[in-house]
């Protein structure tokens, strides 16, 4: 998608930037030349509205609204491809993941991710551990049942390799260390 039209100054928000990444860091974004060469090494772009290299853009340039609601941040798997080619060495991951605390912090995070992100949080505060099909299932009940049936043909093909633990894992040891780190401990 094309970043198109004009702005009023009240939708760009500079300060702002500095709730994205720190000082030194949302400087730094200025040296972005605009190669595009991690959106050419982003696995999820072609799936996106924006490209790594436009939200980069959006964040240099103060356009934190559309850039914190696009789909590429949600998208984004943090596999720090982008930010290990950079030329530049801009740090685009973690512009992704700033600017997906944003949207938490702000309050315009999308209800799916919401659900997601909640649920995953549970989990590794109530186990240690990630326990896939336990997060899926809510995921998809909480959101599109559907999901399952649509799925049905590779959750059959990982299950029958197995890929899908039928039992949870045994909690974590360092279950009070990762409390604490999240402050819940
Ligand atoms: S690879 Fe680096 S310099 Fe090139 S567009 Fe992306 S952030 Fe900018
Ligand atoms: S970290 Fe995110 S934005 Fe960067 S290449 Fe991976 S998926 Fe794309």
């Amino acid at each position: 998608m094309a970043i198109s039209g004009v702005w009023t100054p009240s939708e760009v928000d500079v300060v702002g930037r500095e709730e994205v990444l720190d000082f030194k860091e949302v400087g730094k974004l200025q040296e972005c030349m605009q190669c595009g060469t991690c959106s050419a090494s982003c696995p999820v772009a072609p799936f996106a509205d924006f490209t790594p290299r436009q939200i980069v853009n959006m964040v240099n340039l103060g356009l934190l609204d559309v850039a914190m609601k696009s789909k590429m941040v949600f998208l984004c798997t943090t596999c720090y491809s982008c930010t290990a080619r950079c030329p530049r060495n801009i740090p685009v991951t973690d512009v992704m993941i700033g600017l997906r605390n944003m949207a938490f912090t702000r309050k315009v995070m999308p209800s799916k991710n919401l659900a997601y992100y909640k649920d995953f949080s549970d989990m590794i505060l109530r186990r240690g551990r990630l326990w896939e099909p336990e997060l899926v299932l809510k995921f998809a009940l909480k959101t599109n049942p559907m999901f399952l049936l649509a799925q049905k043909d590779a959750i059959i093909n990982l299950f029958f390799r197995g890929k899908i633990p039928i039992l949870p894992p045994k909690s974590g040891s360092d279950l009070k260390a990762i409390k604490n780190m999240v402050g819940k401990g």
